[in-house]
């Protein structure tokens, strides 16, 4: 199966539930918020800018989980900003394990191995030394870090410990020169990738983040997910972005040059993602089919983005994860007080300028799981994709040059260096 058995069964009752209820309007996903400071200040990051005002605030333990009981989604995904950074992140992830939620810890991966090591040291005995050694032959850690290990839990934190609830969602946006590029520094791809390696051999379950940029090259997604596939990766998720600034919108108007070339358009984004099928059938991809079927430009989906609500600081942001025209203070008062026959396109035409490119997972996937623009054979597709076989290991994705930044003395900071030596003498 591409998602496990038990998860599987689980987000299908909550569907299910909520379908003989006949609720008009339910969560599938809470993205959860408990911060946005971050140690990365990737291009693009909507997060560290929208809030900058408020970017050393933190919500409290009890009202991230009182959050999660608010909406009742059976999914969390723990975001931010860098949530391994929140102080209560261990609390946090175990009491929303103890709510019974599926969890993902949307990471940069730059404090993993830190949260690794402290797992381990809360389980060492003798019998992790063959473990320790696997880690230290694949330098995952140092002689160092293996002393530490030994010496065992020193106080009374949490840990992060595996579970089949669980999983760590790793941000990678391409291979090494483009992802190091887009977090604006070097050596975050060879550290995520050391993370995700270690967590595997540690037993946690781990997915990929990718947004997909104007910029990105098709062929350099594929190399990607065979990469991470060789890694044994279990899953991966993958999203156009999509750049709604208003000032982009006005700098169209006032300069009357087209979208395209300034952020990911409808048409561009079915471009990028014209093989996803193909894709979907090589590699663990999560999201429903139909999803796929609407980002390859093969049907038209309706906005649902009341079904994956965003929860920060400030409340529970609306419409979505990407816009914001307020904050409120309960899901249901959410779902009450928009007018959601404002936002997304229908038939082609935008009810809200801001949604007019949008095809982001947070709207579109629950469209597909929910069945809100079913077609005859929807279900059939969802429940074939969801328990076909889960592609095996693409282990020739480890010949993928993926160190192709810093490590083959490409970094981008040396790159320019090369380009400015490269340019004419006077
Ligand atoms: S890691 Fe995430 S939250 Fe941090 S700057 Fe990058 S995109 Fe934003
Ligand atoms: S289409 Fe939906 S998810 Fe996209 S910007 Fe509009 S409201 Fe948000």
């Amino acid at each position: 199966m591409r998602f496990p058995l038990a998860l599987t069964a689980k987000i299908a009752a909550h569907i299910i539930k909520h379908k003989i209820l006949r609720t008009p309007k339910f969560a599938l996903v809470l993205q959860l918020e408990p911060l946005h400071t971050c140690n990365l200040t990737c291009t693009g990051c909507g997060r560290i800018r929208e809030y900058s005002t408020s970017i050393k605030d933190i919500m409290s333990l009890e009202d991230c989980l009182a959050a999660a009981q608010d909406c009742d989604a059976p999914m969390v995904s723990v975001c931010g900003g860098e949530p391994l950074i929140y102080t209560q992140i261990e609390e946090l992830v175990q009491g929303l394990l103890r709510q019974k939620r599926i969890v993902y810890i949307c990471t940069n991966a730059l404090l993993m191995r830190r949260k690794l090591k402290d797992y381990l040291a809360s389980i060492y005995s003798p019998r992790q030394e063959a473990t320790l050694e696997i880690l230290l032959k694949e330098e995952l850690i140092t002689q160092k870090d293996a002393d530490t290990i030994r010496k065992g839990k020193t106080n009374d934190r949490l840990v992060i410990a595996p579970s089949r609830w669980m999983y760590w969602n790793v941000h990678i946006d391409g291979l090494e020169y483009t992802h190091d590029l887009i977090v604006e520094r070097e050596g975050v791809f060879k550290e995520a990738v050391e993370a995700i390696k270690m967590a595997k051999i540690l037993g946690y379950q781990v997915a990929t983040n990718t947004t997909v940029y104007k910029e990105t090259q098709i062929k350099e997604i594929e190399q990607m997910f065979e990469f991470f596939s060789s890694l044994n990766v279990d899953g991966h998720t993958i999203s156009p972005g999509y750049d709604y600034d208003q000032a982009k919108e006005h700098v169209i108007k006032q300069t009357g040059r087209q979208p395209e070339e300034f952020f990911l358009t409808r048409a561009m984004t079915r471009q990028k993602f014209a093989k996803i099928q193909e894709w979907g059938k090589r590699f663990t991809i999560f999201g429903t089919p139909v999803y796929q079927e609407f980002l390859a430009g093969k049907r038209e989906l309706t906005c649902a983005a009341w079904a994956i609500p965003t929860r920060n600081i400030k409340g529970w942001k609306a419409p979505c994860y990407l816009i914001t025209d307020g904050h409120y203070s309960s899901y249901k008062e959410m779902l009450e007080k928009v007018d959601w026959n404002n936002y997304g396109v229908v038939d082609g035409i935008a009810r809200d300028s801001r949604c007019k490119n949008c095809m982001v997972h947070c709207g579109y996937d629950p469209s597909g799981a929910l069945g809100v623009n079913y077609q005859s054979g929807d279900t059939w597709k969802n429940i074939r994709y969801n328990f076909g076989a889960k592609p095996a290991p693409y282990h020739e994705g480890r010949k993928v040059n993926a160190y192709n930044g810093v490590n083959s003395g490409k970094g981008h900071l040396s790159q320019e260096k090369v380009s400015v030596e490269s340019l004419p003498k006077r």
